[in-house]
């Protein structure tokens, strides 16, 4: 049994100012290359918990063969060039064509992706896929818990899948479950038939951790309606609120073997949950810049870590705002630690050389969203090339890390700024391990994101604040401005109606 799998995977704020091109994809900071062809994916991911980790495992299991393809994926940022989109899909297609024939395809999406010219990209790489393979292959589609879930995507798969847990623990595990059920549809066991069930509602930043309330509900009903008669798996798309498109929101998908209205049921099921808590769940209140730092500078014992929820690198921001930055030099704290995105400083620190002492502006460069810039004083103290591996559980089972050219400043003023040139995530210690730094023996960790850092912070942090602060990811969505959503859609019309409440 031969099975393809390729993807591209972002996830694009379509507020962030940074057009996501063929350079962009061809380095990222999630992955040493940006785009991996065939046994490079192998290498970089089978020993990883990322769904290609899981899709290496299951065939290791199942006994098929996995043929990887082709897999794009670049840190989240703006809208992605159709040059790009149509030179990386058109690459993959063509392997696609060229190497068959296949039992069964699988497309390992985000979910989340939107090209200048397709708002649904990932719906539009599943409708080209399917014209390619036709009708009758088996087709599947594994997606991150944020996917903005279409029904162009349930349309043109035999079936999706989605990640359970955020932050994501599980892509491995979910990757695995998807080959068996690929299997089974491939061998005729099963006949899937699939219902899409999308409130007209957003899950808010601030309640997206599925291990607590009221998420855990949520994914508790998704779980339950996995066992009714009848159905093969369930899932929801928690939905990315910062891709301005029509299916931005929260999504359920039920799998039924053979019976359409036990799927439609069981979708409904759910999302009558979910809507029922749509109060709770849309909330996006939080502490200041201000109220933060004081609290951490209260708490007696660190590290306390403050997540930058305006600037969201996994979320697709600028890794650069200077807002707790401010606070934390006006309130006099000292012991702090920080990743800055700032390549001029990069650059201005590896001229100076190690043990020099400079005077520089860092951060708030990138955008009008994130601050401006700050000048600060301080001593070079590490030079690295930026390069990072992780093999604890990391954030969507991400290994191979890459900060680009990375310069470690003692400031002066006491906070430990470590700038980087790419925009990697807060996901992993490792990133200050590897620069000779312990982030445990810090007072205040400042880490630019919400959920993805927990896996790595929260387990050394006495307390933590999520910090309500302005950026490309801001908490209140109603600050930016949409054109192309559902209305009425709630929290932004808090009338928004659900048909089958
Ligand atoms: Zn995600």
């Amino acid at each position: 049994m031969r099975i393809a799998a390729f993807g591209i995977h972002h996830e694009t704020n379509t507020f962030s100012t940074f057009q996501v091109d063929l350079q962009a994809f061809q380095s990222s900071g999630l992955q040493r290359e940006g785009i991996l062809r065939g046994d490079q994916i192998r290498a970089l991911h089978g020993d990883t918990d990322t769904c290609f980790g899981g899709y290496f495992e299951a065939a290791g299991k199942y006994g098929f063969q996995l043929v990887p393809l082709l897999f794009a994926a670049t840190d989240p940022a703006g809208t992605i060039s159709s040059e790009a989109f149509e030179s990386i899909l058109g690459e993959a297609l063509q392997m696609l064509a060229d190497r068959g024939p296949w039992d069964g395809v699988i497309l390992n999406q985000m979910g989340a992706a939107v090209t200048e010219e397709f708002p649904d990209m990932d719906g539009e790489v599943a409708r080209r896929t399917r014209a390619l393979i036709g009708p009758d292959i088996p087709l599947i589609m594994t997606l991150d818990l944020h996917a903005n879930v279409s029904q162009q995507m349930a349309d043109e798969t035999d079936a999706l899948f989605i990640y359970r847990t955020n932050p994501h623990l599980d892509a491995r595990q979910l990757a695995v479950k998807a080959c068996k059920i690929l299997i089974q549809i491939i061998n005729g066991e099963i006949t899937p038939v699939s219902a899409l069930e999308m409130p007209p509602m957003v899950i808010g930043i601030m309640k997206q951790d599925t291990s607590e309330e009221p998420m855990t509900q949520v994914i508790e009903a998704v779980v339950e309606a996995q066992d009714f008669p009848g159905i093969i798996d369930t899932s929801t798309g928690q939905g990315y609120p910062w891709s301005d498109v029509h299916e931005c929101g929260t999504a359920f998908y039920a799998l039924a073997d053979g019976n359409p209205e036990t799927a439609r049921a069981a979708a409904r099921f759910m999302a009558q949950r979910a809507w029922s808590l749509r109060h709770v769940l849309g909330a996006d209140e939080g502490p200041t810049a201000a109220e933060a730092v004081a609290e951490a500078l209260a708490t007696p014992e660190g590290p306390v870590l403050l997540l930058d929820a305006g600037d969201n690198i996994g979320a697709g921001s600028a890794g650069d705002s200077t807002f707790i930055l401010h606070e934390i030099l006006k309130q006099g704290a000292t012991s702090c630690l920080m990743t800055i995105r700032d390549t001029d400083a990069v650059a201005q620190g590896v001229t100076a050389g190690i043990d020099a002492e400079i005077t520089l502006e860092v951060g708030g460069k990138q955008d009008s969203l994130h601050g401006t810039p700050i000048e600060v004083t301080g001593k070079v103290v590490t030079i690295s090339d930026g390069k990072f591996e992780d093999p604890e559980p990391v954030h969507a089972g991400w290994r191979y890390f890459d900060g680009g050219i990375t310069v470690v400043l003692q400031t002066t003023a006491g906070p430990t700024i470590v700038l980087v040139s790419t925009r990697v995530g807060n996901m992993s210690r490792q990133q200050y391990y590897s620069v000779g730094l312990d982030p445990e023996e810090f007072h205040i960790i400042v880490a630019r994101g919400v959920v993805s850092p927990r896996p790595a912070f929260q387990p050394i942090s006495k307390k933590m604040i999520v910090v309500n602060t302005a950026g490309a990811t801001s908490a209140a969505l109603s600050s930016f401005n949409y054109k192309r959503r559902r209305r009425p859609l709630y929290p932004f019309e808090p009338d928004a109606v659900y048909a089958h409440a």
